[in-house]
């Protein structure tokens, strides 16, 4: 078993592919080494260490001891001293270092081989100042992090020894007094602890080497990993490396730098640095650092020298080297280096994070530059990120005051006048001001609020309440479940604390951080580069699915067709029902005694739905659209307080009494599968009559009128037998030809349903017979397979996550378990009697990257999503295609 891996003067046991073994840092060091880059030498000792670590009662194995020193004898031989050796001083770093990037999770310890003597022997060396100061350092990180002592009671000490002398600043404390600090350090150390600081170089290496496996499980670490998915089995790595010093003077600096600037993706060095100081220090924001490259000090109006002007030859070295680990890591790097009196050192290499902005940009130009090809550029994206490209969001130097914070529910930022109502929404945004719809909680009846609002803030719900899914669905941003707020709708206030707002007040919402900021918060519009439509290029000449949108309106099917829509997957027929001057009408229909009052309102209706459907059939331009008949259960249209009964009771000339009664009847609560659906259809044939006229004669206008015809695809909600959509089905064909006789043709059309009950999923031979298509609506899926309603889940899914009783909200990511189980099934008995049975999904999941390569590898033949995730579900249509290639490679 090799356990330990070393690497120094132009060669390295290890190499960058070995990050399981050696951890992200130690195999990109090793790298580096055998490119023959300048890096201190060093070893890795493995994460196998780790593994056996834990599984034995937190021991080593018995040859690690002589390897490790056998390693260190190597590093010695290398940087020209020993650990211990007062005359030839080793001093090391021991660093952490897991497969993937947790940043500040765990530890690191520098200068590790001081102790009385060797301090004094380095002081002789170099000079005392530099000695005493590393010295007081070491026992200020070492008794932190490897002893456990409050780094606190170390700069009391330093403070009030500073006060003493009468300076302020560490630089004017000589050695003398930094010898006495590190003297008081370790007195202070003795008397928490009841034992001293360890003098034995031996014991300080492997009580580090002990400290930094143990972060594997702090609390912290244990947080991060669960919340990124990182299986504790990864463990970590400990990295033991010669230091090099940053603090030997005014040629000496430290810094870190990107290859590109992680930002926007522009092709420069970026970063910073301090001279004369420690890696810690431009971390620690002591010292202001001063950036690396000239243009960036300009563009900056800096003061103080760049490192291009302060160390000029450095700087060229320090350029040549970004440019060689970029050009073999074909990725945007991420690096530490220091500079020790003149002499260049690296110290760590990594893919640098990166803004989606920047990630479009480094990723297209790459492949220009013939870094990468296009398959690996459509990789380097992540699809979730995108939606924040098209959204505008906070200008980041504005000046804000935060005055709640929620769930970032639906991104991107938005300013405007407050309003307590739909109704006040609509008249301010009629007015051309802009608005900020504030509820506790929304329902159906505030959607015309809701789309003249600039954005949505919620007291109450989560990231699938009412308002989160339809705020996304629309583009909106949102913010959800702001608990601390208080809305008082009569008297026109809300408070947030000590913050008291009226009605008209300018707020601003931030939908990517979840932040409520008071006044207006400078906006910066989204642009779409033209990279953003090549990658978007790239992705659609790989993906196999089909992307489509959910879309009620034809603004929304517009911006759906702008981000490369192929089609509605998903329009729903209630919302054009809530409309102040239809709901009238909808109330007649409904609250008719009477088929033939209830065929009356129906006339009203008709027209307006066939226009409905004339304006969106104009906007797709012959692309399919599916249009589901009218679902929700029709309590929904009907008024809910007690307040607003009597208004309509007056309106429509009813009791109070006896509309209030009516309304009881209807009403259904979550997750309403009662009357609803083709049940609704069935009941009420008259609705579903009435909209596949409106359909049917729509087409036939748009047609008439010179426009290309679309592919109709009638969908019917919430079927569990095959006879319900039969019996629906054979109102609708006798429609159409009823339509036939009257003009002489009718377009053509596919029926089909929504699988949205398990029943619906395990029947699908049966169904499949009638269906011409499925559509999965895996949101209600999701909610009757699993018995969560998704209205009520927010609270305890969060609660689930954070005790890991789940790692996926099933109303985000497809439950594979049980609603993925049910898809698979259905798909393929469904295709077992129709092989060309069109399936797709249009669920909220299908913008969700993971569920929609999941859609990929059960073959479904779309993916049906709100306008603003279109481009975010063609990017991950595109990967789920390419991941499927390299596993068949
Ligand atoms: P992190 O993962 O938190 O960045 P690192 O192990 O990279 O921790 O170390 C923290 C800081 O110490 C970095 O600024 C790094 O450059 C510096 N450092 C680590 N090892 C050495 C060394 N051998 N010589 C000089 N500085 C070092
Ligand atoms: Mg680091
Ligand atoms: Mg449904």
């Amino acid at each position: 078993m090799k356990w330990v891996y070393s690497f120094g003067d132009g060669k390295a046991d290890g190499t960058a592919a070995m990050k399981n073994l050696l951890g992200g840092k130690g195999a990109n060091l090793a790298e580096m080494s055998n490119l023959g880059l300048p890096v201190p030498p060093g070893f890795s000792i493995t994460t196998e260490v780790c593994s056996y670590f834990y599984k034995h009662d937190q021991t080593y194995p018995a040859e690690l001891r002589p390897a490790v020193e056998a390693a260190l004898a190597e590093v010695g031989t290398m940087a020209q001293g020993r650990l211990g050796d007062a005359a030839r001083p080793l001093l090391v770093s021991v660093r952490s270092g897991a497969r993937v990037s947790m940043p500040g999770m765990m530890d690191t310890v520098l200068n590790l081989g001081l102790n009385a003597e060797t301090t004094e022997g380095l002081a002789k060396l170099t000079d005392a100042r530099f000695a005493y100061d590393s010295y007081r350092r070491f026992i200020q990180m070492y008794s932190d992090v490897v002893l456990g002592v409050e780094h606190s009671l170390f700069e009391e000490i330093l403070d009030s020894e500073k006060e003493a002398k009468g300076v302020d600043l560490d630089t004017e404390l000589n050695a003398d007094d930094l010898k006495k600090i590190a003297g008081l350090f370790k007195e202070r150390v003795h008397k928490e602890l009841g034992r001293p600081f360890p003098e034995d170089v031996h014991e300080q290496l492997w009580g580090a080497v002990g400290a930094v496996f143990g972060s594997w499980n702090s609390a912290r670490a244990v947080t991060y990993r669960r919340l990124h998915n990182i299986p504790e089995e990864w463990g970590t790595a400990v990295t033991v490396q010669a230091m090099v010093f940053g603090n030997r003077g005014e040629t000496s600096a430290t810094g870190v730098a990107f290859t590109r600037d992680p930002a926007t993706g522009e092709r420069m060095l970026y970063g910073e640095f301090l001279i004369n100081a420690q890696g810690e220090d431009v971390v620690a924001g002591l010292r202001t650092p001063q950036p690396i490259a000239k243009v960036v000090r300009e563009r900056q109006g800096g003061k103080r020298p760049a490192m291009e002007e302060a160390l000029p030859k450095t700087f060229a070295e320090l350029s040549a080297i970004c440019a060689r680990l970029e050009a073999h890591f074909r990725d945007m790097q991420d690096l530490e280096f220091t500079v020790q009196e003149g002499k260049l050192f690296m110290l760590q290499t990594r893919n640098g994070k990166r803004t989606a902005e920047a990630a479009l940009k480094i990723a297209v130009d790459m492949e220009r530059e013939g870094l990468i090809d296009k398959q690996t550029a459509i990789g380097r994206v992540d699809p979730s990120a995108l939606d924040q490209l098209l959204h505008p969001t906070l200008d980041p130097s504005a000046q804000k005051e935060q005055i709640a914070i929620g769930l970032a529910a639906s991104p991107g930022a938005a300013t405007g006048e407050i309003a307590f109502t739909a109704d006040e929404a609509e008249k301010v945004a009629a007015e051309r001001r802009d608005v900020i719809l504030v509820r506790t909680e929304t329902s159906p009846e505030d959607i015309h609020g809701m789309h003249a609002a600039r954005g949505i803030l919620t007291a109450r719900g989560g990231m699938t309440s009412h308002a989160a899914v339809v705020a996304r669905g629309m583009g909106r941003p949102c913010v959800s479940g702001a608990g601390m707020l208080k809305i008082d709708i009569a008297n026109g206030v809300m408070t947030a604390g000590k913050h008291v707002l009226k009605r008209g007040d300018i707020i601003t919402i931030d939908g990517a951080t979840g932040c409520v900021y008071k006044g207006r918060v400078g906006l910066r519009q989204p642009e779409l580069t033209g990279d953003f439509s090549t990658l978007m290029g790239w992705a659609d000449s790989i993906r196999h699915l089909k992307v489509r949108t959910n879309a009620d309106t034809p603004q929304d099917a517009a911006t759906a067709r702008k981000f490369g829509a192929e089609g509605i997957g998903l329009c729903r027929t209630e919302h054009m029902f809530f409309d102040e001057h239809r709901i009238v009408a909808v109330r007649q229909m409904i609250l008719a005694d009477e088929e033939s009052e209830r065929k009356a309102a129906l006339a009203k209706l008709l027209p307006m739905q066939r226009h409905d459907f004339e304006e969106i059939f104009k906007v797709m331009e012959g692309l399919p659209v599916t249009i589901r008949l009218l679902d929700p259960p029709l309590h929904e249209f009907l008024p809910q307080s007690e307040q607003q009964i009597s208004a309509v009771a007056r309106d429509m000339g009813w009791g109070f009494v006896e509309l209030r009664a009516k309304v009881n009847q209807l009403h259904e609560s979550n997750p309403m599968l009662g009357h609803r659906g083709v049940r609704l259809g069935i009941t009420y044939p008259e609705i579903y009559e009435m909209q596949a006229r409106a359909i049917l004669e729509a087409a036939l206008n748009v047609e008439a009128a010179g426009g290309v015809p679309v592919q109709l695809e009638i969908m019917i909600p919430l079927v569990a037998w095959k006879q319900e959509l039969d019996r629906v089905k054979e109102r609708i064909d006798a429609i159409a030809a009823a339509i036939t006789t009257e003009r002489g043709k009718v377009p053509s059309y596919m029926i089909g349903t929504m699988i949205e009950l398990p029943r619906a999923a395990l029947q699908a031979a049966q169904i499949a017979k009638s269906a011409e298509f499925f559509s999965f609506g895996t949101n209600d899926l999701t909610q009757t397979t699993i018995g969560i309603s998704r209205d009520d889940a927010g609270m305890f899914l969060t609660d689930y996550l954070n005790k890991g009783v789940i790692t996926r909200d099933p109303f985000v990511t497809i439950d594979a378990a049980g609603v993925g189980e049910l898809v698979k099934i259905a798909a393929q008995r469904g295709r077992s009697v129709r092989a060309n049975l069109k399936l797709g999904i249009c669920g909220e999941h299908g913008g969700d990257p993971d569920s929609i390569r999941f859609c990929h590898e059960t073959g479904l033949d779309y993916v049906s999503c709100s306008p603003f995730r279109v481009p975010v579900a063609r990017l991950a249509a595109a990967q789920a295609a390419l991941a499927s290639i390299n596993e068949v490679d």
